[in-house]
Order: C-alpha cells, then sequence, then structure tokens
C-alpha cells in the first residue's frame, strides 16, 4: 500500500477545514458575524461566538476555525463551538466527541477506504477488485483506520467482500473519546 504519494488525509481535512474557516463559512447563513446577537436571547452566544479567542477544547490561540456541532448548521451561536484547527479535525472524523451541557456531539468516525480503481466497478464501500475477470474475479476487502488500511481478504463475491468489511467496521473501528465542555 503507497501513503504519502498525494496529500495525505489529514491534510486534506486540514485544507478542507481552513478553507471552510475562511471563505464559505464567512458567507454561511449560520455566520452571525458583526450582526450577532439582534436577539437577546442569544446574548450568552453572542460572547460565546465573538468573544472566545481560544479553542474551546485545548485553549490554543491558533488556527480557530469554526465548528457545527448539530450538523445542521442552524442560524444559532450555541450551534457552533470555536475549535483550533487540530481540535476540529479530531471532533470531524470523529475521534473525539463533545459533551455540551449534556448533550453530546458525535460526529461518524470516518474510516477511510482505499479510492476506487477505475476498473474496479465495485458496487460497496470498502469493496474492490483484485484480479481476474468474469466469473474468476476476485474482490478484496479493505478498510482504512487512522489512515493504516487493514486488508480483510479476497473473496469471490462482492457481496462477501462487503460482509467482511461490514463485521470490521463494527469491531475494529475505535469509539471516540468524549470531551466535557
Ligand atoms: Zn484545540
Amino acid at each position: 500500500m503507497k501513503l504519502g504519494q498525494k496529500h495525505s488525509i489529514e491534510t486534506k481535512l486540514k485544507m478542507r477545514i481552513s478553507m471552510k474557516g475562511i471563505r464559505s463559512l464567512a458567507k454561511h447563513p449560520a455566520w452571525l458575524g458583526e450582526k450577532a446577537g439582534y436577539d437577546a436571547k442569544h446574548d450568552w452566544a453572542r460572547e460565546h461566538l465573538q468573544l472566545t479567542n481560544q479553542c474551546q477544547l485545548c485553549n490554543s490561540e491558533e488556527n480557530l476555525t469554526w465548528a457545527n456541532l448539530s450538523e445542521k448548521y442552524q442560524r444559532i451561536s450555541k450551534d457552533w463551538i470555536k475549535l483550533c484547527c487540530s481540535c476540529h479535525m479530531k471532533f470531524d472524523s470523529g475521534k473525539i466527541a463533545l459533551k455540551i451541557n449534556g448533550k453530546v456531539f458525535q460526529r461518524e468516525l470516518s474510516y477511510f477506504t482505499r479510492a476506487k480503481r477505475k476498473d474496479s466497478s465495485s458496487p460497496y464501500k470498502g469493496v474492490f477488485y483484485k484480479s481476474g475477470s468474469g466469473r474468476r474475479k476476485r474482490w478484496m476487502a479493505q478498510i482504512v483506520i487512522n489512515r493504516k488500511p487493514i486488508r480483510l481478504g479476497v473473496y469471490f463475491t462482492p457481496e462477501e467482500a462487503k460482509m467482511a468489511y461490514e463485521k470490521a467496521a463494527k469491531t475494529l473501528v475505535p469509539k471516540p473519546e468524549v470531551f466535557e465542555i
């Protein structure tokens, strides 16, 4: 398995997050910006949004970004949290969960599968064409956890490979660490 030929997944996430933070989020309807706080109910939230210049998780003051909690991108500030790039990445990739006022926010842990080969025509996530053609086609199942590809064997049908992948997804994927804020 050749890794490192392209941007690593973490770099990609980093780029995505920083772009989110700088470009799209500022234009996003949920971004309250200077107009935040028109609603008195959100006074606390306004302070939270505007005056927090620290990562809410690790207190870093560098590379701060807004992370959305509910994935609904609501126009309320308590749906957002300021996180540094590193904590944002961990949250977005599901490595950590955040517990805020008793509520746990958590992303599905992304266990990345390798990009599909052009000739694979694999119908399932984590299932790749291995070798052979026609009825002698073989399928490989693979899961990538924390950037480490784990081979799950070669199968005669994509369905068998899919089962291996799903089993691995259930058993091998680690549970995120929960941080209370
Ligand atoms: Zn942080």
